[in-house]
């Protein structure tokens, strides 16, 4: 039995919570997937798309599949064996995104950041791309690992100014955080339908511009993953935006149902307005983990990414117990996951539909988790700074 007052409220780096008409939408009969009303959500669902990435000139790419998928969509087509690819590290999601350029027989060069928390800086990787002929440079603009940002639009401008394209590991950052892939010189983004837009699990969602689609064009050899290959998918794409019938491998269609919703509503709320609330309630969370005394993974504020919190649990105070006593408050965490301090820390997410109410209740169930668990601190410390940023910042 289901009851609307045992519910928990899901504080995860995805999935998240979702909007009740997204919901909605999943729950409609199925359609056809050629149904013409099908075809125009779809051809709509792909037009929001380039607003979202802000890429108005750049293809979109809705395929069934993780953000896994999105990530070898992403560098199984543009990667030809021998390839050398420079990999800006920034924790767990970095190495996958090695692994998967790996797989496609590409040689990989590491920059990394020279503790868990920080990030390379610009003038490293400036260094690190002369040092090699590289055919494209891979950021994962927040790692949700260690929740690190990235400076994307300086690392993009880097690469563009040596000639390799780009690829942004947007997972937990599209509709977050700011990331303009025309204006910042950004070949291809990609990111999952369960993060910040907002959608259930099961989209990969990809945006690749003029310079990658043709550098895919150009290639010598056949792409490896025969799913993965935009051959098969470009032409549905188009079909779809062009609102005509198309099949490859049948859509999620409840799922892209949900996504025109989805888009509809975060280009709707706009990109400038759309991540300063994400700032803000990031903010509120991260003033409220300071005021109980936690310490954050990012090692510099400027490095903390505003989709999500990482931060160390306090000295004697078992982890575990921690985030089952919060889930015991009414809210889940998560637990960590990067693996040199994976049982030193959790993770709160904050975005998508994330409002100041989920905030406070969030800070609210983690000091009663922290009291549960034996830690001292003054009760209402971590609700009162949260709430300053909230009263302040709107
Ligand atoms: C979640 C995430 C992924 C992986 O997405 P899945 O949907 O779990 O496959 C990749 N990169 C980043 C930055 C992520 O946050």
């Amino acid at each position: 039995m289901r009851s609307n007052k045992g519910r928990k409220l899901l504080m995860i780096p995805g999935p998240i919570e979702f909007e009740p008409d997204v919901l909605a939408a999943m729950a409609e009969p199925t359609p056809s997937h050629v149904a013409p009303d099908f075809i125009e959500v779809f051809g709509h669902a792909l037009d929001q798309l380039r607003e979202v990435f802000a890429a108005p000139d750049g293809q979109p790419f809705v395929v069934a599949g993780s953000g896994t998928l999105a990530m070898e969509l992403a560098v199984a087509n543009l990667l030809e064996p021998g390839d050398a690819v420079l990999v800006v590290n920034t924790g767990y999601f970095s190495d996958r995104m090695a692994a998967i350029c790996t797989r496609a027989g590409a040689q990989v060069t590491h920059v990394r950041a020279d503790r868990v928390g920080g990030a390379p800086r610009l003038d490293e990787v400036a260094h690190a791309l002369q040092a090699g002929a590289f055919k494209l440079m891979t950021i994962t603009h927040v790692d949700t690992s260690t929740g690190v940002l990235t400076d994307v639009a300086g690392l993009a401008q880097l690469a563009q100014s040596s000639g390799v394209l780009t690829v942004v590991d947007g997972v937990c950052s599209v509709a977050g955080e700011a990331l303009r892939l025309t204006d910042w010189g950004i070949d291809v983004a990609l990111t999952a339908s369960q993060k910040a837009v907002g959608v259930p699990p099961g989209l990969a969602l990809l945006v690749a511009r003029p310079r990658a689609l043709e550098t895919f064009r150009q290639r010598r050899t056949p792409v490896a993953s025969y799913y993965a290959d935009w051959s098969n998918w470009l032409p549905i794409m188009e079909a779809y935006q062009a609102r005509r019938p198309a099949y490859f491998g049948t859509p999620a269609v409840n799922l892209v149902l949900a996504l025109d919703v989805a888009a509809a509503q975060i280009v709707a709320e706009g990109h400038d307005r759309r991540v300063a609330r994400h700032v803000r309630m990031s903010n509120a969370i991260k003033r409220a983990l300071q005021a109980l005394g936690l310490g954050q993974v990012p090692v510099a504020p400027e490095l903390a990414a505003h989709t999500l919190t990482a931060a160390y649990f306090p000295q004697d105070v078992d982890g575990p117990t921690l985030l089952a006593k919060t889930a015991a408050a009414g809210v889940i965490l998560a637990g960590g996951l990067h693996p040199e301090i994976r049982a030193r820390y959790f993770r709160i997410g904050h975005m998508g539909a994330v409002n100041a109410a989920d905030v406070l209740g969030t800070v609210g169930a983690i000091e009663q988790g922290l009291s549960a668990a034996g830690y001292a601190f003054a009760p209402g410390a971590g609700l009162a700074a949260a709430q300053e940023v909230l009263l302040t910042a709107a």
